[in-house]
């Protein structure tokens, strides 16, 4: 028997059997293992709608403006912290951004199995390339030393301490692990929550706090602008981890055990730590607009944010945005149709590209 499966304004005819056949095998862990693409019937349906949303936000760093921040730099109105910020945020993301993608690519899309999930994991990734290209562009514009800002990965000891806590839950996953195991598959689902709520959900927004309120007070504006998009896009990132643990645990309900819980809790309670320690170096003074006790609240703030997203217990309940001027400097929905007209763009270019193949 044959139906009909409309995705979007798209149809497809497939054999009832053969799909629900094939609907059976596909889980976020040990699924069917196969090198075949076979996206469709769509199981994790909300992987593929963020696939499309996350692409129709494609922007490239040439397409921003670097004249006024360069004047910036290299003119003598700008404080030391401001700065300094800059550094920081620059010196911090150049090596975060790809500690993310590292961790994509070599453990949650190698060991996921449905397809629809390994094709959002792959523009997840390529995202991060474009966060990385885009430091490049901003390290390039204001003349700054490359080996300063790996330098500072290595030697300040917040930033080295943000980077410890990611990577031990990264690296221990990356042999031949057995998913079977519930240990392992706790340990694949802490992966996720420290890589999506805790780093790329809590600890980048102390600095994008800063950066965009430097923004705010019309500094850096080409910076700050790569900043709104790249939070754009980890809204995505959080988004599509946050729904990975969560179907990871209907799945596997056994792993989901009040201790577990806590240690995620746990877990958290020391990414807050450690972004307000980062906080308080990168504003060991008050600047204007700039407190760092604002930020902290922030942190918290956010942190009880990513708990209830997850289904956990909040740390801070009834906790204040100090910063909600913040929220609405970060909701780019009124940009929507710069947006659209990119895409519009994307697309016609790649329509012409398919034009041409034909003429061959
Ligand atoms: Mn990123
Ligand atoms: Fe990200």
């Amino acid at each position: 028997m044959e139906k009909t499966f409309e995705i979007g304004d798209r149809k497809f005819v497939l054999d009832q059997a053969k799909a629900e056949q094939a609907f059976a095998a596909k889980k976020i862990i040990n699924g069917l293992k196969t090198e075949a693409f076979n996206l469709l019937p769509l199981k994790y349906v909300w992987a593929y709608d963020l696939y499309r949303a996350m692409k129709a936000n494609h922007w490239e760093p040439e397409d921003i403006q670097m004249q006024k921040d360069i004047e910036q730099w290299q003119g003598n109105e700008l404080s030391d912290v401001e700065r300094w910020i800059i550094r920081m945020g620059i010196g911090y993301f150049s090596a975060a951004e790809g500690i993310v993608g590292d961790n994509v690519i070599h453990v949650v899309r190698e060991l996921v199995t449905a397809p629809e999930l390994k094709l959002v994991l792959g523009r997840h990734a390529h995202e991060e390339n474009i966060h990385a290209d885009s430091l490049l562009y901003m390290i390039s514009s204001l003349g700054i030393n490359p080996h300063e800002c790996e330098a500072m990965f290595e030697q300040i000891p917040t930033i080295k301490r943000k980077n410890e806590f990611v990577t031990r839950q990264s690296h221990a996953l990356r042999r031949d692990i057995d998913l079977t195991d519930p240990k392992n598959k706790q340990l694949l689902a802490k992966n996720m929550f420290v890589f999506g709520q805790c780093m790329e959900g809590t600890q980048f927004y102390g600095l994008f706090g800063m950066v965009l309120s430097l923004w705010r007070q019309n500094k850096f504006p080409g910076i700050g602008q790569m900043f709104r998009y790249t939070l754009r896009d980890e809204s995505n990132h959080i988004a599509l981890f946050r729904n990975l643990l969560k179907d990871l645990i209907n799945e596997n309900p056994e792993i989901w055990t009040p201790e577990f819980r806590e240690e995620l809790v746990d877990t958290m309670i020391e990414a807050v730590a450690l972004e307000k320690e980062f906080i308080s170096d990168c504003l060991p003074v008050g600047a204007v607009g700039l407190s760092a006790a604002e930020f902290c609240q922030y942190i918290d703030f956010i942190a009880d944010r990513r708990l209830e997203g997850v289904g956990l217990r909040q740390l801070n309940p009834g906790i204040q945005n100090p910063l909600p001027w913040l929220s609405e400097t970060m909701d780019l929905k009124k940009e929507a149709n710069f947006f659209e007209q990119r895409v519009t763009e994307y697309q016609k270019s790649s329509a012409l590209a398919a034009v041409n193949d034909d003429d061959l």
